[in-house]
């Protein structure tokens, strides 16, 4: 497996004009097996920080405004300072275009709080060559639901516990994959304790219902998904109807497909939640992937 690509930035305030000599001199490759980050930087002692990840094909990262959307959203959550998106633009350029061009790869960028009582946020990148061979995009995955442990109104009730930003604390999503796998199952389905389907540890949900596409709104303590929000471009485009609204979890197994979305595996086809087996929409699943792989942008 080729080493990880790792660029470090000498963090810009949002407001900063681009230096005279340019946004590329405040990025810097080091080596993979360089020490960049602090014993105390808040990013290792607390995960008190965001990050995203983005596929890349033909070096191109995908979605790149979805993604920085996302990316100024979280920052703000944690009342982190905003991040400049033009010298986070050229780094993602030069991590994108470091990545061999024949191959998948996804770009991971990290925003972080920085070394305790600096207030000064640090960040890096690291581009990798994606690791599978996407296999799960034709065989899919198994899941099993697991409570969340919240309701779905979270949002309004409890905002700091930061619903809908994508922060570094990710420890309790590795946790719930362990236990998808602990019990048989290749991936988790979140449901809110109250019943409705959010996501899964590391990716959205989308169903098919007949003629329409259906994913959990956003509004219910889950990430806004970038990939979710090119295939409903896609589908309104092949005259789909798309809806965004609770889910009762009943309806993952009373519809004609349902997926995992995210940025780098894209679309893998449900083929079992709880043990019971769902139809597999071969022909949709297939014509959803070409979808995003033909994506440029
Ligand atoms: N939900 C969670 C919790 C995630 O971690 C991710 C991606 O990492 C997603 C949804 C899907 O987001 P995207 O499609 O932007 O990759």
């Amino acid at each position: 497996m080729p080493e990880p690509i790792v660029f470090v930035l000498d963090v810009a305030p949002a407001d900063a004009a681009e230096p005279a000599s340019g946004w590329e001199s405040t990025v810097r490759r080091v080596p993979a097996d360089e020490p960049i980050v602090r014993g105390t930087d808040l990013a290792a002692t607390r995960g008190d920080g965001v990050f995203e990840t983005l596929g890349v094909l033909e070096g191109c990262p995908q979605a790149v405004d979805a993604h920085f959307w996302r990316l100024a959203n979280s920052a703000g959550l944690l009342e982190l300072p905003a991040p400049n998106l033009e010298q986070w633009r050229v780094a993602m350029r030069l991590a994108g275009a470091a990545l061999p061009i024949d191959r998948q790869g996804g770009i991971k960028l990290v925003l972080s709080r920085g070394v305790e009582g600096a207030n000064r946020p640090t960040g890096w990148l690291i581009a990798t060559v994606a690791e599978d061979d996407f296999a799960n995009r034709t065989d899919g995955w198994k899941v099993v639901t697991l409570d969340r442990g919240y309701r779905h109104d979270l949002s309004e009730h409890a905002p700091w516990l930061l619903p809908g930003a994508k922060t570094l604390s990710y420890a309790v999503n590795m946790a719930t994959l362990r236990e998808a796998a602990r019990r048989g199952a290749d991936n988790a389905i979140y449901v809110s304790s109250d019943g409705y389907v959010m996501e899964a540890p590391q990716s959205s949900v989308l169903l098919r219902r007949g003629d329409t596409l259906v994913t959990p709104k956003t509004d219910i303590g889950i990430l806004p998904g970038t990939t979710q929000l090119s295939a409903f471009a896609l589908a309104q485009e092949w005259g789909f109807a798309t809806e965004d609204r609770l889910v009762p979890s009943g309806e993952l197994l009373d519809s004609d497909g349902v997926w995992l979305l995210s940025s780098v595996k894209l679309a893998t086809p449900i083929t079992a939640v709880d043990g019971q087996p769902i139809a597999v929409d071969r022909e949709f699943s297939d014509r959803l992937n070409a979808g995003l792989l033909a994506r440029r942008e």
